[in-house]
């Protein structure tokens, strides 16, 4: 495989790094505030290019959607991310779920069919899985609002990502099937020191708590904006601040050793990968 400029993958070129076994995850932790343990993870992709290593997903995410490829890696992921949820399991990590990013172009009628065979073919119970959505997807398309409810009737968590950046109709988020909303980082960025972002953040937890939605902060890099959001009452968090995006043994490796949020804040995080 050539070492092309991102901008320049080709959909062929794509398809063979699935066929090579090129894509991998990796798992970064989610901190409950309320109980300072790992409740969670999120599985995040890459691509260990032969020539160029490791690329996060902005560099090929973008041709993966554009050229029509995104049910294929799509499937891979959440095949992969059950699966190790299930490898994970006599760890007895309770309570734990594994969030994935699932792209709107994976979304259809048929949905939940189609996890729930993924859930059976890894032997993985829904409970164990939470399904990310953007914003436009979780809330856009109330027709779709069905299939998401047949896969929270047996278990599965549904989380709005990077909420505050798409666009919500807040008459769909009153009776939509989601159950936790994911405040995007660009906010939580800059809570410490802007108080506008302050102030969306705490109405974005007052908004989901009075629909009974739980939140997660996202990109939480300082203790600084931790205290802030635990005062804000934002159940969970995730951030630079406990660990980068590990792989799935690291990951594990950060789960035993890990002694509770306020123990742990101001030692360095988990090397980047
Ligand atoms: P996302 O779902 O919002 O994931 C969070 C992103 O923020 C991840 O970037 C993560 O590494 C990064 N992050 C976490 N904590 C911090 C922090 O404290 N500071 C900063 N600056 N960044 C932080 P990543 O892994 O590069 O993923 C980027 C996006 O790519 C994801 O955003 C998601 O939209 C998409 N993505 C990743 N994996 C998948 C996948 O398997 N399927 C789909 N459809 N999309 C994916
Ligand atoms: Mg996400
Ligand atoms: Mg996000
Ligand atoms: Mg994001």
């Amino acid at each position: 495989m050539s070492a092309s400029q991102p901008s320049e993958w080709t959909a062929a070129q794509l398809a063979q790094a699935v066929k090579r076994g090129q894509l991998e995850l990796r798992y970064q932790p989610i901190v409950d505030l309320r109980s300072g343990q790992i409740v969670g993870a999120e599985a995040l992709l890459r691509w260990r290019h032969p020539a160029l290593g490791l690329l996060p997903p902005g560099q090929f995410l973008p041709v993966v959607e554009s050229s029509g490829l995104m049910p294929k890696i799509g499937a891979w992921v959440l095949g992969a991310a059950c699966r190790q949820m299930r490898d994970w399991l006599p760890l007895q990590w309770r309570p734990f779920r594994l969030a994935v990013n699932v792209s709107a172009s994976q979304v259809g009628p048929d949905f939940d069919k189609w996890v729930k065979g993924v859930l059976a073919n890894a032997q993985l119970s829904a409970e164990y899985l939470e399904i990310e959505l953007t914003e436009s997807v979780a809330f856009g398309d109330p027709a779709l609002f069905a299939t998401f409810d047949i896969l929270r009737d047996i278990g599965v968590r549904f989380a709005a990502d990077d909420f505050g950046i798409g666009y919500s109709c807040l008459q769909h988020l009153k009776c939509c099937p989601i159950t936790t909303l994911k405040i995007d980082q660009s906010f939580v960025a800059g809570i410490a020191d802007d108080a506008r972002d302050r102030t969306i953040v705490r109405t974005v937890i007052q908004l989901a708590h009075g629909l009974d939605m739980e939140v997660v902060a996202e990109g939480v890099e300082t203790a600084a904006s931790l205290d802030l959001l635990r005062q804000a009452g934002c159940e969970a968090v995730q951030g630079f601040l406990f660990a980068k995006p590990m792989p799935a043994a690291a990951f594990a490796a950060f789960v035993k050793r890990w002694r509770g949020v306020t123990m742990n804040v101001n030692e360095p995080t988990a090397t980047c990968c």
